[in-house]
């Protein structure tokens, strides 16, 4: 490609509302262009750049046996409305009317889709399991888009679903899913940490977030530096939002109750690590209220009667706390959870039907008949402490192995997580078992964020002059400069070079403008092409420079000589 014909407009400077080193990098390079607030273009070098990123994880979803489809983005209401999500999902939610004045949505995910897809195409076991994917626009009508194409309003994801009929083979697509997304960041070039989602407290191995490492990320990780232990603990910061699963609406957003920042799982850990609790030993979380005033009991001990009173909550009845139950007031709890409690006294716990019925989550949530479902700590009702919680440093100990915890900042990337049955549940999507027993589908659901990989691999992978593009998701793989084509052997050599690098099957990009050579120098590292050949001066005995971006290793080779170089 010659540079004097791209569309390639490389800014010295943006707008200081580019805050993340991303977002003012993909704009000054000429990458991608702002349309609307968290909406916009990508020119042909982001765009190429963007497709890189895009083919590794087609080639590794295919290399799994997943299968690429293409679900349209726009939804019919009806079908949000059989899960509830119509509702429940938000202001995040992109909806619209047709001409008739029906109801629909752009997709910010598509698990109501494909269950529709599968419940009606596919009825028997021998079928599963089945995995597909798509790569494609998604809409989030997000409450601060303000990080260039990290948090967009529409932004390119690939998704992924799986079906099976049991649990053992949703956790070996699980794990092959793991093993895919490994594979991709690596190849990438990114620094991650596969991460616990849910939290190591409440076991987290239904759920896993990839991680990229990075000072200016949204999330908190608390990081074991003894064994491979990582969790998400980042919830309670303005702007993070966080949901239940790929998709799940943020819990910030739901429009009742009261919302809160601090989602429930996270705050278990946080409160876990902060009691010097073992997970293990943390067996249950529960609401109540006392005085009026709700209360968020954490129950701890390995006792296993006190489990199962614990249990009992679940019907109402009557729960009595262990010795070393711990008590944190909450506040903005939902109606209809009353009864008086007190510390080692019995205790009562009514949870209103028709309260629940409002709820979408969990208390507790280690066991799935172990809590009060459909409620959330943190969305539902939030917890007085946090500020004390978060005091919580690094060097605390690992609830693992006891080694020393500490802190790091991530970008969430990925994420895997096991739906059971929550939406083949509500959507009725159902197979035939061996038995000729009509069953659930059993699913897992799994995104990358494509656009966001992009502005990440630029946040891990630049210096003061820009970008500096690892192989894989660079937008050309040389940078070809000649440095004065006015000069007649200058221009001879380097149009030879051109020739032959695309002949050889290399993408080179020629900057072949009448430009000065500070200027096109400046553009190349803002830019970021892994290798620089530039025809300068020395063009006359035969000679070319080379650069490579990331080391600045350079020297001077023959023309002949100069594709050994080749990354
Ligand atoms: P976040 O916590 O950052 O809001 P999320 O947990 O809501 O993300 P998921 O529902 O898990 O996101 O979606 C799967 C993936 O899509 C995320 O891991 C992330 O990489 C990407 N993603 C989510 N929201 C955005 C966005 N607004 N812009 C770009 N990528 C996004
Ligand atoms: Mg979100
Ligand atoms: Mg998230
Ligand atoms: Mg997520």
């Amino acid at each position: 490609m010659r540079q004097q014909t791209m569309l390639a407009p490389t800014l010295r400077e943006v707008g200081a509302e580019a805050e993340m080193a991303s977002h003012r990098l993909m704009l000054r390079a000429g990458l991608i262009r702002q349309l609307a607030s968290g909406v916009y273009t990508y020119l042909p070098l982001g765009y190429r750049s963007l497709r890189k990123v895009e083919q590794i994880v087609r080639e590794e979803m295919d290399r799994i046996g997943a299968q690429e489809v293409l679900m349209p983005a726009m939804n019919p209401a009806e079908l949000w409305e059989e899960t509830g999500r119509w509702d429940t999902y938000g202001p995040e939610l992109v909806t619209l009317k047709d001409r008739h004045e029906r109801k629909f949505l752009l997709g910010p995910t598509h698990e109501e889709v494909i269950t529709d897809l599968m419940r009606n195409e596919v009825n028997s076991y021998k079928k599963l399991p089945m995995s597909l994917y798509q790569i494609q626009t998604k809409f989030r009508d997000e409450r601060r888009p303000r990080s260039g194409l990290l948090r967009g309003r529409e932004f390119l994801m690939k998704d992924a679903y799986s079906f099976h009929a049991d649990r053992e083979s949703l956790d070996a697509t699980y794990q092959d899913m793991v093993d895919a997304y490994v594979r991709i960041f690596t190849r990438l070039g990114l620094d991650f940490r596969a991460v616990e989602a849910d939290s190591g407290a409440i076991g987290g191995k239904e759920s896993h977030e990839f991680m990229v490492l990075s000072e200016s990320g949204e999330d908190t990780l608390a990081i074991c530096g003894g064994c491979d232990y990582a969790a998400n603990i980042e919830t309670a910061q303005a702007g993070s939002t966080k949901g239940d699963s790929p998709g799940e609406a943020d819990p910030e957003q739901v429009p009742q109750p009261e919302k809160v920042a601090t989602p429930g799982k996270s705050t278990i850990l946080e409160v876990a690590s902060h009691l010097n609790v073992p997970s293990e030993r943390l067996i249950k979380s529960l609401l109540f209220q006392v005085d009026g005033e709700p209360v968020l009991v954490l129950v701890r001990g390995d006792d296993e009667a006190n489990e199962v009173k614990v249990k009992n909550a679940l019907g109402a009845t009557e729960v009595e706390l262990a010795d070393e139950a711990t008590v944190l007031r909450v506040t903005g709890a939902p109606a209809g959870f009353a009864g008086p409690v007190g510390l080692k006294e019995t205790v009562r716990i009514v949870a209103d039907e028709a309260v629940q019925g409002l709820y979408d989550g969990v208390v507790g949530a280690n066991e799935p008949d172990a809590h009060l479902i459909h409620v959330n700590p943190g969305r539902d009702f939030q917890v007085d402490q946090v500020a004390d919680i978060r005091t919580v440093k690094e060097g605390d100990p690992c609830p693992r192995c006891g080694g020393v915890i500490r802190f790091t900042r991530g970008i969430e990337v990925g994420h895997v997580f096991k739906l059971g049955t929550k939406y083949s549940d509500a959507m009725r999507g159902t197979f035939l078992d061996g038995e000729g027993k009509e069953r659930s589908f059993i699913m897992g659901c799994y995104g990358i964020g494509i656009s966001r990989v992009a502005a990440a691999i630029v946040e891990q992978h630049h210096d003061e002059n820009g970008i500096r593009w690892p192989l894989a998701a660079a937008p050309f793989q040389v940078h070809l400069i000649v440095v004065n084509a006015k000069k007649e052997e200058q221009a001879r050599l380097a149009n030879q070079l051109y020739e032959q690098l695309k002949d050889a099957g290399i993408e080179v990009l020629f900057d072949d403008r009448a430009e000065r050579a500070g200027v096109k120098f400046k553009d190349s590292d803002l830019i970021g092409i892994p290798l620089r050949v530039i025809v300068g001066g020395k063009a006359a005995e035969g000679l070319v420079e080379y650069k490579f971006r990331r080391s600045g290793e350079s020297g001077d080779l023959s023309a002949e000589e100069w594709m050994v170089k080749l990354p």
